[in-house]
């Protein structure tokens, strides 16, 4: 595979989750990942992101591998998967700990979802605190072992993204304090991803529209753990024509059905005039597409795929 120079501090990355084949969307994200960094002749990680052990395999991570080099997606290094680092984790949630931020949370997944808790548009719920002022001897009478949250401040994040442009969260009031370790000990996609990009030298991270809302919760985390806040280039998502989102349960599209019966010349063609990076749906490779990409040539809105053009 194609050598890059890298002559850039740019440091860009893959973060799939290993939990079954690629489907569209998740292709057409690393492959944008893979654009924005190539362009600013940056370096390219792959992180494993199988924190959930129970839904991941290392299988799928091999055959995941796979599939970037034949879409030809090349990366420089591949750092550790976050299985393995627990040990790393328990020593950033320390941290918190020590800043007096944590605290143990008891609620029921009832109790944070019921009607009468505050939600946001989107149907997330925001955290009024009902634990976070229990008394020693509250919190003891639960027996059980809680999910740790961090508190947040009051505060607005601004997101300067170089898709979204200018996405602005109050953690206060649009999420509240959050989960940074549950119940069972496993620590969440926030506090990982925070540890992993900051810990790699991740200042780039290009990935789907639908984690955008997460920024800010990484950028305060970030700001604990003392790593500088990455550029954030979050993409539109992948809808079939008739506007619903495709998903991993559109089995007909994952990247183990479309190899069957397709090169990637094609399947990169497509998604690239899907998203008005070239006039035609002609087959080209990654490095062509190179050659013409530019990231102002993307635009926000949903990118609608029509699925004929693939067969
Ligand atoms: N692991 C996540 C996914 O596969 C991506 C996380 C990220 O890019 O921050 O959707």
């Amino acid at each position: 595979m194609q050598q890059y120079k890298k002559t850039s501090p740019v440091v860009g990355r893959f973060a799939p989750t290993p939990s079954g084949r690629m489907h569209l969307g998740n292709v057409f994200a690393a492959m944008m990942a893979w654009l924005f960094a190539r362009k600013a002749q940056g370096e390219m990680v792959l992180r494993m992101e199988d924190l959930d052990t129970q839904r991941t395999s290392p299988a799928y991570a091999q055959i995941l591998r796979e599939d970037l080099h034949w879409l030809g997606l090349s990366y420089d290094r591949e750092t550790p998967p976050q299985s393995t680092r627990t040990q790393t984790y328990i020593h950033y949630f320390e941290r918190l700990r020590e800043k007096g931020l944590l605290y143990p949370c008891f609620c029921t997944r009832s109790q944070l979802h019921s009607v009468n808790a505050p939600h946001l548009s989107d149907g997330t719920y925001v955290y009024g605190g009902t634990c976070r002022h229990l008394t020693r001897e509250e919190q003891a009478a639960f027996q059980r072992p809680p999910a740790w949250r961090v508190q947040v401040p009051d505060r607005v994040w601004t997101v300067e993204d170089r898709v979204w442009g200018t996405y602005r969260e109050n953690l206060k009031t649009d999420c509240g304090d959050f989960v940074v370790r549950r119940a069972d000990g496993a620590f969440v996609y926030q506090l990982a991803v925070t540890v992993d990009d900051g810990e790699s030298g991740v200042n780039q991270v290009v990935r789907g529209v639908d984690l955008l809302s997460s920024a800010p919760r990484q950028m305060y985390l970030q700001e604990l753990f003392g790593f500088p806040h990455p550029e954030y280039a979050h993409i539109p998502l992948l809808v079939a024509s008739d506007g619903r989102r495709l998903s991993k349960r559109d089995q007909d599209l994952d990247l183990g059905a479309l190899r069957q019966r397709m090169s990637p010349q094609r399947l990169i063609g497509v998604l690239a005039y899907s998203a008005g990076l070239s006039d035609q749906p002609e087959d080209m490779t990654m490095e062509e597409l190179l050659q013409v990409f530019s990231p102002e040539k993307l635009k926000k809105q949903d990118i609608f795929l029509d699925v004929s053009l693939l067969f």
